[in-house]
Formats: C-alpha cells, sequence, structure tokens
C-alpha cells in the first residue's frame, strides 16, 4: 500500500486541544461531503451556493469562536485559523463566505456596536438568519481607506444620510446587512452603519468576469443618499481605528486561507503522482516530480507552524500588526509557489476545473492581494523593523 496522503506532516493537529480536533473533524467532513462535490459547477458559473447557508446554521461554527454578547473564546483564533484552514484546503470561496459573514462584519458589530446593537444582531449573525457584509473599498480607493475614503455620512436630524460607492464586497449580492464605512462630512472621521440592503437608495450590482474566487459573489455599491437611523451607527466606532481593529483581528485568517489553499493543491498533487502513470510508471517515481512534491509540503509545513504559532499570539493579546503582516506576506508568496507547482505537476488536467488544481491556482491570485496586499503588508513590516516609513 501507498503512504497515506497527509498535508499536516509536522502532526500539528496533535498540538490541538479535544474540541478543536472535533471542531477540524466536523469541517472537514463537511467540506469533502458537501462543498467537494459541487463547488466547481458553482465557481465556473459565477454564483455560490447559498444553499449551503443552511448547512453553515446546523453546523453552529460561528459559536465555537465568539461569545453571544460579542467577546471571543479564549481560544478563538486558532480555532478560526483551523476552521479557515480546513475550509480552504477544498474551496477558497466558501471560507470567504464564511470570513466576511462571521469574521469581518461580525466583528465590526461585536467591536463596534453598543451592548444593544451586540445583543440585536450578533445571535442573528450567529444563525445565520441574517448574512452580514462588510463595505469598505472603494473603486477609486483601496490600500489608501484609511486617509482617502470618500464615502460620505451626514447627519439629518435622528439619521444619518450616505452617499458614496464600494467596490468588492463580498456576499453582498445576497446579504440582508452591510457595515458601511462613511466619513462624516461635519468631523472628517470614518463612521461605520448597519445599512439593510433593502434600503432606499442603496443598490448592488455584482462584478462579473473574475479569474479568482468566482464562487465569492462580490458587489459594487451604490448609496444614493441612503438613510441610516442613529441606532444603527456603531456607536463605538468613531475613527478608522475601529475599522483597523476590526481588520486586524480578521488578517491572520486570510493567512491561514493560503495555508488551507497550499494543503489542499499538495494532497491532489500526491495523490495525482501516485497515480498518474507515464513511461509505464506512476509520475512519482520521477525525481523532478519528488522534488516538486517536497517543496510543496515544506511551503505546506512552514506556513502552518507560523500560522499556529500567529493565532496563539492572538489569542494571548499579544499579537503585533507587523507580525500579522509578515505571515499574510509569507504564507501568500508560498501558497503561489505551491499551486503553480500543483497546476505544473498536473500536467495538461492543471488547467481543468475537474481536478481542483485551476481553482486553487486562480483563488490564489485574490489573497494574494486582499486584506492588504503583498506590497502594503510587507510595507508594515518594514517599518516595524527599520524604523523608517516608505508608504509615501
Ligand atoms: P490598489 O490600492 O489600487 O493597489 C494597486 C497596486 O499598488 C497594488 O499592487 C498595491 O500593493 C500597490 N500600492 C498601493 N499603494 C502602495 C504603496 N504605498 N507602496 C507600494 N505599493 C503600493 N474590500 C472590502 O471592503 N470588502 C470586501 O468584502 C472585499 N472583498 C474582496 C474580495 C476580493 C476577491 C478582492 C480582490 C478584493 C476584496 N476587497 C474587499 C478589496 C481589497 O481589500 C482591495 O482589493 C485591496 O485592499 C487592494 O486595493 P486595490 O485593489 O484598490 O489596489
Amino acid at each position: 500500500a501507498l503512504p497515506e496522503v497527509n498535508g499536516d506532516f509536522f502532526d500539528v493537529a496533535a498540538t490541538l486541544s479535544e474540541r478543536q480536533r472535533e471542531v477540524q473533524r466536523k469541517v472537514r467532513a463537511f467540506m469533502e461531503r458537501e462543498v467537494a462535490p459541487i463547488i466547481n459547477a458553482y465557481w465556473s458559473r459565477d454564483e455560490f451556493p447559498r444553499q449551503l447557508i443552511d448547512r453553515f446554521r446546523e453546523l453552529d461554527l460561528v459559536r465555537e469562536i465568539w461569545n453571544e454578547d460579542g467577546t471571543r473564546k479564549p481560544d478563538a483564533s486558532v480555532v478560526e485559523g483551523i476552521v479557515t484552514m480546513e475550509m480552504a484546503r477544498v474551496d477558497v470561496s466558501t471560507t470567504v463566505f464564511f470570513g466576511v459573514h462571521a469574521g469581518l462584519a461580525l466583528a465590526a458589530i461585536a467591536l463596534g456596536g453598543s451592548e444593544e446593537q451586540r445583543r440585536e444582531w450578533l445571535p442573528k449573525l450567529m444563525n445565520f438568519e441574517v448574512i452580514g457584509a462588510f463595505g469598505l473599498t472603494e473603486p477609486e480607493v483601496g490600500s489608501g481607506v484609511a486617509g482617502g475614503l470618500t464615502t460620505t455620512c451626514r447627519r439629518d436630524g435622528d439619521g444619518w444620510i450616505l452617499n458614496g460607492q464600494k467596490k468588492w464586497i463580498g456576499n453582498s449580492t445576497f446579504s440582508d446587512i452591510t457595515v458601511i464605512w462613511a466619513r462624516d462630512e461635519a468631523d472628517d472621521q470614518v463612521k461605520g452603519f448597519i445599512v439593510r440592503n433593502d434600503t432606499p437608495g442603496f443598490s448592488v450590482e455584482k462584478i462579473m468576469g473574475k479569474i479568482a474566487l468566482r464562487a465569492v459573489e462580490n458587489g459594487q455599491i451604490t448609496l444614493k443618499d441612503v438613510r441610516v437611523e442613529e441606532q444603527d451607527r456603531l456607536q463605538r466606532a468613531d475613527s478608522f481605528r475601529l475599522t483597523a481593529d476590526v481588520l486586524r483581528l480578521t488578517r491572520a485568517g486570510v493567512a491561514w486561507q493560503g495555508v488551507g489553499c497550499a494543503m489542499g493543491a499538495y494532497e491532489r498533487s500526491l495523490r495525482y503522482a501516485q497515480t498518474r502513470e507515464q513511461f509505464g510508471k506512476p509520475i512519482g517515481n520521477f525525481q523532478l516530480i519528488q522534488s516538486h512534491l517536497v517543496h510543496m509540503l515544506g511551503n505546506v509545513t512552514a506556513m502552518q507552524t507560523m500560522c499556529l504559532r500567529l493565532s496563539q499570539l492572538q489569542d494571548q493579546g499579544q499579537l503585533r500588526d507587523e507580525q500579522a503582516s509578515l505571515a499574510k506576506v509569507f504564507t501568500a508568496a508560498r501558497c503561489r509557489e505551491t499551486v503553480a507547482l500543483a497546476r505544473e505537476l498536473h500536467g495538461g488536467n492543471g488547467i481543468l476545473l475537474e481536478h481542483d488544481v485551476a481553482r486553487f491556482f486562480a483563488d490564489t491570485e485574490a489573497i494574494y492581494s486582499y486584506e492588504g496586499t503583498n506590497e502594503i503588508n510587507t510595507l508594515v513590516v518594514g517599518r516595524a523593523i527599520t524604523g523608517f516609513s516608505a508608504f509615501v
């Protein structure tokens, strides 16, 4: 019998608690049984499989990470990391649906909302009764959002009037609410709003023609004199600092996406190398193929152990921005290298969706650029280690 295909070469699973391993097994079974068989079809037609939302409700994963009052479990970051890795190991788009809803949107309300707002929204988000999206990026402002946000809010009696555009907003084509970040015309500070997607003046156009993460539905949002009541303004979000806190919390999760994506690509490649025959024997016999596989496994192992430590630091409240940025930069680059080798190892089949590595190959391009591009996260680390800021 051939050796088992296992991307966890250093047995990182053995360092997890029984609860964490149980969550891992649950997510792995769900992804392999229910997502793997359908995802290429949805990916190829730019569509998120919305029937999975009912299954997410049954899995009840958000409560493994967050408490109902908006605080986090003591091991929230490690659990979130393992969940993210296991999802991305089969499909990154599914991970992004979960990460936008239960990470970005939920975290914005948990961190920025009043006690009342948390009581109103968090249980509904945890139960997937209400689906959330997170609207920060704009058509003309990406990396420079901190100082350059152009969407505005203006106080108007008991409410606010929002105007502007948002681009790339994941889940927004079907979400019930979108957290919108806008600059206050009066004090120039960035404020956050829980906007119901059916509010008059709020419209979403699905972005078509993506070559990565095609099963994530990204929307371009237009806000035209959208009225939001004061009670739906995030009461503790009075400047961009709060927005940055939310992004800090989720950046480690994106590093874990790279781990899972690379792990999935490696495991499929090993299985392919054991079974695909050329010159009368499985291609895994050839030295160059073994070299590819070992390179991939080294990447996966380094990424996985780095991210586990990253999440432990985060759970201890000791994570520094530059550490999260280094993990994001490192894992995105190693993932890109790994999926390219996987694609190469599959020969012509590597560009066919049915072998999955083509999807991993394409999806990695999005991981590379969102939640802080490779350049921006590099500059965050560069500034921390040299003491010189190279942003402008
Ligand atoms: P730009 O900021 O225009 O950057 C262009 C290039 O210039 C990049 O290479 C960048 O690194 C480089 N650059 C910029 N400034 C500097 C500098 N000072 N020094 C050196 N290089 C620099 N946003 C949301 O708000 N919500 C979402 O749900 C969401 N989902 C997304 C999903 C996908 C699939 C994608 C692709 C994006 C998503 N985004 C979302 C937006 C994402 O966060 C932005 O794409 C990202 O921040 C980069 O911004 P940009 O694309 O405008 O690139």
